[in-house]
């Protein structure tokens, strides 16, 4: 298949490998930012591919495990209105609040409702003038621009029983808050592709030349990683901190333009809470005050939310590449992704929930 057997092809993959060899004299450590690339790194074994002591740290970047606990129990708390339809990308309905998830509120008779777009919700706005409708909105750069879209169309169709429920989230901040960390251990990053697409790569240099890390812009194939571990590696052993774009085919240096536009008009910067890592300054959306009347947190007061995370999940020690997810007491016992008790174990992109998949199940120094 076009993109997919040609990034993969074990013969250019063999190369990349070697020449990651070749110019490895010590070891590194890296951290892919997005959840995309750590699935792909487990499913495809690349870090057990690399040179002795070149280790890949599992970054925060999957959206469904750092939104936070908080707007989880808001969205039980909104989905259980009677007037409610609640509406949702399907990964969110078992990420698990302090004490259900979506779909145990679905079994007990709210209308919650999977849909695969953001648009899907305004059109059962539309259908449905009586009832209230409200997208659940979370994501990194990546999602915000069809719900920055959205939001844009509501206004624009005067559909008021539409709402936002947003918990938007931004890399080159939380990419800070990891350098800032006293128990960082990260030398480079890997930033993430489908990010830099929308973004562009201009709020990355800063970042290289404050922290003196280089960081590689790269996308989620075989192949596409190599290549950013090579680049990646290259530097560190030549001692440059620099933005390199690994990622051509998809990520223009000033990103998609158009849709900057849409996001900087629907949203704006906020300080956000990150499951498992805490609030970091300046590292989110919320919708400006031109359309602050289709926020779900202003629209439906749902009361105090008090939270309480499982005692035995360390997934923000895995947010933040402090541990490996078999390193946790509860992986694979408790923990499982038919029975997850922290947001890494419920995504596809979650490190728990890929280490679970592909049988990383040993403990580290034991693989
Ligand atoms: S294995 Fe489960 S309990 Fe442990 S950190 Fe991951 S999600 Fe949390």
């Amino acid at each position: 298949m076009k993109y997919l057997d040609e990034f993969s092809d074990p013969a250019l993959a063999r190369r990349l490998i070697d020449q990651i060899h070749a110019v490895t004299t010590r070891p590194w450590a890296m951290m892919e930012v997005c959840g995309g690339q750590t699935h792909s790194i487990i499913r495809h074994g690349i870090d057990q591919l690399l040179p002795e002591g070149v280790e890949m740290i599992h970054g925060p970047g999957c959206p469904v495990c750092v939104t936070p606990l908080e707007i989880i129990d808001r969205a039980l708390a909104i989905a259980a209105l009677p007037e409610v339809i609640f509406c949702s990308f399907g990964d969110m309905l078992r990420v698990p609040g302090s004490g259900r998830d979506l779909f145990t509120v679905k079994s007990e008779g709210a209308d919650v409702r999977v849909v695969y777009s953001p648009l899907d919700a305004l059109e059962i706005a539309k259908q449905n003038p009586a009832r209230q409708v409200v997208f659940f909105g979370i994501g990194f750069e990546t999602t915000a621009p069809a719900n920055a879209m959205t939001v844009f169309q509501a206004r624009q169709l005067g559909i008021r029983n539409f709402s936002l429920l947003v918990s938007h989230v931004l890399v080159p901040p939380a990419i800070a808050a990891i350098m800032e960390s006293p128990s960082c251990r990260v030398q480079a990053f890997l930033a993430a592709g489908h990010v830099c697409s929308v973004m562009g790569t201009a709020q990355y240099p800063p970042l290289a030349s404050k922290y003196g890390v280089p960081i590689v812009v790269t996308g989620f194939e075989p192949l596409d990683i190599l290549e950013g571990i090579r680049q990646a590696v290259t530097q560190l052993e030549e001692g440059r901190a620099e933005v390199s774009n690994a990622y051509r085919r998809v990520v223009p240096a000033e990103g998609n333009v158009p849709a900057m536009r849409m996001l900087d008009d629907v949203f704006e910067v906020t300080d956000r809470t990150w499951r498992g890592i805490g609030t970091i300054p300046d590292s989110g959306w919320k919708l400006s005050p031109r359309y602050r009347a289709f926020d779900a947190e202003e629209r439906f007061a749902v009361g105090d939310i008090h939270t309480a995370e499982s005692s035995a999940c360390r997934a923000g020690e895995v947010l933040q590449g402090l541990i490996k997810p078999h390193e946790c007491s509860a992986f694979g016992k408790e923990c499982t992704p038919r029975n997850p008790l922290g947001a890494t174990m419920v995504s596809s992109e979650g490190a728990c929930a890929a280490y679970y998949a592909y049988r990383r199940l040993s403990l580290v120094g034991a693989e």
